[in-house]
């Protein structure tokens, strides 16, 4: 199992995350968010197989790349379209759906499924190629607590932030993988077998005993013995917010011990008042964060256009004075041990 992700975009430009998630059954694939430019630098076959799109907000900078998505997958049907995104989606999206001349595609049907993610219930609606996306059909509200796909394999969580309207960041993790220590196994005189597979399940009342070469073994003794529990990598997104001292806190136990943390840092540490007007954040203020969080890695993206190429490095340097595992996505080419110009 692995997450493996690529910061979409370029530096001072729109951004966005693209992640797969590889399970050694199956790759999952997962786009946040879709700024101008960024779809495009996916290869066709990558952009067909995404199986969740998932929306911080709808600022145009995160949704004007959404048609090189779309004009790919609007007739999709190997596999499931799922959107997700702040309370306004349903909206946002639907009105998306419907800015095309369908004449074409009457009678194919193709579910689109939005997911509005409110404080404390989702809203999921779908609306329908067949018939133009002209019905929005409401199918049902579910509870909502943190975390939105809980899978075998992975979870994705989301959390409500503040940018002056509601942005939504959200964490994947891997499960935690579960090996057997072939050590202990070769000391208690076992053989490898599909007897593994039961102690590798939950334990469960009642369960029988389980016998091997004349012996009986209790299937929990056997689990505390032999089963050994590596975490899975994890990932956060988080872009765009305001942060103050209680936000931090509480995004530092969400976010606690991510292998990865990708951030917006749209201004330099001394801007705090255009961070603070423009709900985003400083450069310091990601970097605390991810200091605060234990974090793996921080990498740093959406940087205002305001600043020159020459600043770019010295907004990194201002982070790694807080956090020193911080970097920009590798393609940017801005090095870390680059002299500033
Ligand atoms: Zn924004
Ligand atoms: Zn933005």
């Amino acid at each position: 199992m692995s997450i493996e992700y690529h910061v979409l975009g370029l530096p001072g430009r729109d951004n966005a995350l693209f992640v797969r998630l590889h399970t050694g059954q199956a790759t999952h694939r997962f786009l946040f968010d879709s700024g101008q430019g960024c779809v495009d630098t996916l290869g066709r076959a990558e952009i067909q197989a995404i199986d969740h799109l998932f929306f911080s907000h709808f600022h145009i900078d995160h949704i004007s790349g959404f048609d090189a998505f779309f004009r790919t997958t609007y007739h999709r049907t190997s596999q499931p379209n799922v959107i997700w995104g702040p309370p306004e989606a349903t909206e946002v999206l639907h009105a998306r759906f419907r800015g095309f001349t369908w004449n074409l595609q009457e009678g194919m049907t193709v579910h689109w499924h939005i997911h509005a993610i409110h404080p404390d219930s989702i809203e999921r609606s779908y609306a329908d190629l067949a018939d133009g996306f002209t019905q929005l059909h409401l199918n049902r509200t579910l509870p909502f607590e943190g975390t939105l796909l809980d899978e075998p394999a992975f979870s994705i969580e989301a959390v409500h932030l503040d940018h002056g309207i509601v942005s939504i960041g959200y964490v994947v993790r891997e499960k935690p993988r579960v090996n057997v220590d072939t050590e202990a196994l070769a000391s208690l005189g076992l053989e490898p077998g599909p007897w593994l597979q039961i102690i590798k399940r939950p334990a469960a009342p009642h369960e029988p005993p389980l016998a091997m070469g004349g012996r009986i073994f209790d299937a929990n003794d056997l689990r505390q013995r032999l089963l050994q529990e590596t975490p899975g990598e994890s990932i956060a997104y988080l872009s765009d917010l305001l942060m103050t001292d209680e936000l931090r806190g509480r995004l530092a136990e969400r976010m606690r011990g991510c292998t990865t943390l990708v951030c917006e840092a749209t201004y330099r540490r001394d801007d705090t008042g255009l961070a603070e007007r423009n709900f985003h954040l400083t450069s310091k203020q990601a970097a605390e964060l991810a200091r605060d969080a234990g974090v793996g890695h921080l990498v740093l993206i959406h940087l205002s256009d305001r600043y020159k190429p020459d600043e770019w490095l010295a907004l990194l340097q201002e982070v790694r004075e807080v956090f020193p595992a911080a970097s920009y996505p590798e393609h940017w080419n801005i090095a870390a041990g680059d002299a500033i110009p």
